[in-house]
């Protein structure tokens, strides 16, 4: 399958999750479709399906029809276009123009939205602890969730980092988002974490803000309060040759 032939020429798709991360079903028009066997890959004008970036696990879920249904388990995005693929569970592939409703997995969903604002928390947490700033140089929020931070941190600086971040967790503070440009962005954020790593010259950038915390670039799905992430446990801590430390964490319950 050669994805960017079959992409080339959409419209970008409409990343509906990024103003709400808490829906978790939506209609959206067809605009193309191909059939490989029993696999499907759709494009649609719209979708709640994030797509695997960011260090964000795509979404799993159904997208289903007049006389058909496919199990999502892959979304990833090309040129703006989300291709969602799946298995085929009965009647053919929607054609063009048809209109589908989306449903994603929302406990897979919940799950990384805690984990990717918690993993925004630790970042704040770190770089407090630590008195100086930090880079994220790569995360994950799949199994097992990590983040690689560009500096050394020791086992006791774990435990004042978790405990620092317990005590924000229960200060319950909201968590939302803003949009700015470049220039704007290098202003007011020159310290975060993963700034380094952003496309440049876009229009506007998402930025994610952690009340009386931190502002990050971001265009992942997050919770609305902190009080939902419950606690942070960083389970296990590697050192890599390049001097950086990988955090494997999670939250619980
Ligand atoms: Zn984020």
């Amino acid at each position: 399958m050669d994805i960017a032939r079959f992409t080339s020429g959409s419209t970008p798709t409409e990343l509906v999750f990024l103003e709400d991360s808490y829906s978790t079903k939506f209609e959206a028009t067809v605009l193309k479709s191909f059939r490989e066997k029993h696999r499907a890959y759709i494009c649609l004008d719209k979708t709640l399906f994030h797509p695997r970036m960011g260090g964000q696990p795509n979404d799993e879920g159904f997208i289903e029809y007049m006389n058909g249904s496919i199990h999502v388990t892959k979304a990833f995005i090309n040129n703006g276009v989300v291709v969602h693929i799946g298995s085929i569970l009965y009647g053919d592939i929607p054609r063009e123009g048809v209109t589908v409703y989306g449903k994603i997995d929302w406990i897979k969903r919940y799950k990384i939205m805690r984990r990717h604002t918690a993993g925004h928390l630790l970042d704040y947490c770190i770089s407090r602890i630590l008195d100086r700033s930090i880079r994220t140089i790569d995360l994950w929020m799949g199994d097992p969730c990590y983040t690689v931070y560009d500096t050394r941190i020791s086992l006791e600086d774990i435990a004042r980092i978790e405990y620092e971040a317990s005590k924000i967790i229960e200060s319950d503070r909201n968590v939302y988002f803003t949009y700015i440009d470049h220039y704007e962005l290098q202003q007011r954020y020159p310290d975060a974490p993963n700034l380094y790593r952003l496309p440049m010259g876009l229009n506007r950038y998402r930025i994610v803000v952690i009340d009386g915390c931190n502002s990050i670039p971001c265009t992942g799905t997050h919770v609305r309060r902190l009080s939902e992430i419950g606690c942070i446990k960083i389970d296990r801590i590697e050192y890599t040759t390049e001097g950086y430390s990988k955090l494997y964490y999670d939250v619980y319950p």
